[in-house]
């Protein structure tokens, strides 16, 4: 039995194969993985077929004068590919060059290690990955906020009590990109401690379906909402720095009562669940589940604004759409 990480998407799910003589037998989900729990998608059993395929190439080919493939070895194959595109460059620029890494790749730690270098020395910005499919908002905020572009804050959705779902599906995505594999299991384990599952989406997705609340925002009219929000959580004073206030700059005063000039006030946790659990929590003590008033607040707010375009709600991430515990 050989067991491993699926490196198809970042939920990372544990696998369990099963072999014999080199050939593949089985591939289940890992039940003794601590992080998905025997979670297993589709494509993760697909990974044998992969495998197996008889048409995978092996083996470095390259075309003869022929116009056939034919097997050569590495280096032969590495240096050909130097050569050529060092000639590319100097003949056409740097940019003449372009690269496409996806998931497999990004989530392969020998590929990971040597595709960033490589990039770096092509030198060309003509770069293509999914990424840019679905969630370059995320990578975005990330290295405006923590300075890398991979350093994705994700949802602790095991100690939630309030999970805000904006523009995301994470019962189709199996929990990528906020490392939640299983999570049709992890949001019923949320709704079975008491907790809320929101989805707000244009579409009644499949995550929509199995949510407490669902919220059918126009198309475009996301921003509007999230400002909506933001007034509201200033409006009603809900706001509470907590430890990072000292840290703290630029945070407005103005209006009603700043946020440092009232007394802090204690989470207000249930005693069977974890102090610091709450996805976004701005709430005021004895006024349990704040989001979702504001949330409905804003979603009529909103639904009176004009969208300023015709730009369609994210669709970048789960964990996106998720703040932090003041
Ligand atoms: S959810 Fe992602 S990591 Fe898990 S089995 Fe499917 S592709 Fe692999």
């Amino acid at each position: 039995m050989h067991y491993r990480a699926c490196t198809l998407c970042e939920a990372m799910c544990g696998l369990e194969i099963e072999h014999a003589g080199g050939e593949i037998l089985g591939i289940r989900g890992d039940e003794r993985n601590h992080f998905s729990k025997g979670h297993i998608c589709p494509k993760g059993n697909a990974l044998q077929d992969l495998h197996t395929d008889p048409q995978r190439i092996r083996t470095p080919l390259r075309r003869n004068a022929a116009g056939e493939f034919e097997p050569v070895d590495w280096d032969v194959a590495l240096d050909d590919i130097a050569d050529r595109l060092a000639a590319i460059q100097a003949a056409h620029g740097r940019d003449a060059v372009g690269s496409y890494f996806g998931n497999p790749t990004a989530h392969h730690l020998g590929a990971g290690l040597a595709i960033f270098p490589l990039v770096a020395a092509l030198g060309s910005r003509n770069r293509y990955s999914a990424t840019s499919q679905d969630q370059l908002p995320h990578s975005l905020a990330a290295l405006k906020l923590f300075g890398h572009f991979a350093m994705f804050p994700t949802p602790d959705v095991d100690r939630t009590d309030l999970f805000l779902c904006f523009g995301g599906n994470p019962l189709a995505s199996n929990g990528s990109v906020m490392s939640a594999p299983g999570f049709r299991h992890r949001v019923r384990d949320l709704q079975a401690r008491g907790g809320r599952f929101v989805v707000i989406d244009p579409r009644r997705t499949e995550s929509a379906k199995v949510a407490d609340e669902y919220l059918a925002i126009r198309p475009g009219t996301d921003a509007w909402l999230l400002l909506a929000m933001l007034h509201v959580v200033y409006a009603e004073g809900l706001v509470d720095l907590g430890s990072p206030a000292p840290a703290s700059t630029g945070w407005r005063t103005s209006g009603r009562s700043s946020p440092a000039s009232r007394p802090r006030t204690p989470p207000t946790a249930p005693a069977s669940r974890p102090a610091t659990s709450g996805v976004w929590r701005a709430t005021s003590p004895g006024r349990r589940g704040p989001s979702r008033t504001a949330a409905s607040a804003s979603a009529s707010r909103s639904s009176a604004a004009s969208p300023p375009g015709s730009s369609t709600c994210s669709t970048s991430s789960p964990a996106s759409s998720t703040g932090r515990a003041a």
